[in-house]
């Protein structure tokens, strides 16, 4: 098996169940959902079931769009029923990155521009498109030539909105909740002036919300609370429910333009695998029969009652997606192995080395909550005691 890393966790699990994973005679907590996937924990009897049904019908049948399988149109049907009347065309595809590539596709056909703006310290994926919309060098340099055209915007920053957004731009790519540089939301007036200057300009609103999306932050997308509606909204991650799934929406009239010049306009054979959109329509059902969203505030909360300690200088983010900031780089290191070492699983950040991500199914419970803040507030309380 290739390996990028060369310190990863390695760990072989046995089995997983809710938020636990069973490894070697040790058991985890998981607090990364393998980041932010499992949202409605491990072995979800209910997706379960969907994937068994599912199985005993079909599975791949042929390339994306051309047949109509029932798993992929129930999900648009019932997402459709949650979405605003602009978001009602659902492109099914395989990965978060072929969701921002067919987003990207999308707003060039559609505008007939080329140019694009990212935000600063973005994460939208590792694919050429995707990766061209990544502003630190570090992790593009090794692969130019990549897009050319692309601004960046700082979070949270008016100043260059009027400047970098003009009539050349295809589309902006934001991310309401920033993931890779430790969970920090974007201010809704900044989100506001986005979408005020890309209505001046002619330029369509991309969210993606791969990590903020199906019910993380308490609903089922987070631009649901922000007042601000894109002209395109990607998904992933959760949004597969542990299979492998994403999706770019758009209004019927924006998506039409990839019938023609060039006909299928994005192909993909995978895209939309009638196993991943049957798990996603338990998990959307489930999202909303068992009020998962209803409790996320309380869950929010209890975390900021319990992660409490002069080490940690804020929690960062919205829902159950948090991030604890420390000063110092080595020991927030030093607390998230020592917390693995525990049999807790939580993890970093891309860009910022300093914070702990705590991104955990949704499901847990508040007695797990309470567990997994102790577990954390010892491990940094024996960091300053050695
Ligand atoms: N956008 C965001 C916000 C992400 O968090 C990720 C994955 N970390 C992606 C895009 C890319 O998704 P994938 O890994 O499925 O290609």
């Amino acid at each position: 098996m290739a390996q990028t890393s060369d310190n990863p966790l390695a760990i072989e699990i046995q089995k997983a169940e809710g938020v636990y994973l069973y490894a070697n005679g040790k058991t985890y907590i998981d607090c990364i959902s393998g980041i932010s996937v499992s949202n409605l924990g491990h072995s979800n009897a209910a997706i379960n079931e969907a994937l068994k049904n599912q199985i005993d019908k079909h599975l791949h049948l042929m390339v994306y769009g051309e047949m109509i399988q029932s798993s992929q149109v129930q999900l648009a049907e019932k997402l459709a029923t949650y979405l605003p009347s602009n978001l009602q065309s659902v492109y099914f595809v395989n990965s978060g990155s072929e969701a921002i590539e067919g987003a990207m596709k999308l707003a060039k056909r559609y505008t007939g521009r080329s140019r694009f703006v990212a935000q600063e310290n973005a994460y939208h994926g590792s694919t050429h498109g995707a990766l061209s919309l990544m502003s630190d060098p570090y992790f593009s340099n090794s692969f130019t030539p990549l897009l050319p055209g692309i601004d960046f915007i700082k979070q949270n920053d008016h100043s260059e909105i009027i400047s970098l957004i003009t009539h050349q731009t295809a589309a902006v790519f934001i991310e309401p909740i920033m993931g890779e540089k430790g969970y920090l939301p974007c201010s809704m007036a900044y989100l506001k002036a986005v979408r005020k200057r890309c209505d001046e300009t002619g330029t369509l609103l991309v969210f993606d919300e791969i990590q903020s999306g199906y019910g993380r932050t308490g609903s089922l997308f987070a631009f649901q609370q922000l007042e601000v509606v894109p002209d395109i909204l990607v998904l992933a991650k959760g949004f597969g429910a542990g299979m492998p799934l994403g999706a770019f929406i758009a209004s019927n009239n924006i998506m039409q333009v990839f019938t023609e010049n060039p006909v299928l306009g994005h192909i993909t054979t995978f895209g939309g695998h009638p196993m991943s959109c049957a798990a996603s329509l338990a998990a959307l059902n489930y999202l909303h029969t068992e009020s998962i969203m209803d409790g996320i505030a309380e869950k929010e909360h209890l975390f900021r009652r319990l992660l409490v300690h002069p080490k940690i200088k804020n929690i960062d983010g919205k829902g159950l997606m948090l991030a604890l900031v420390f000063e110092d780089v080595e020991f927030c290191r030093k607390v998230i192995d020592a917390c693995v070492d525990s049999g807790l699983l939580i993890d970093w950040f891309l860009y910022a080395e300093n914070k702990i991500r705590l991104s955990p199914p949704l499901i847990i419970s508040k007695e797990q909550i309470e567990t997994v803040s102790g577990i954390v507030i010892e491990n940094i309380q024996k960091q300053c005691n050695l």
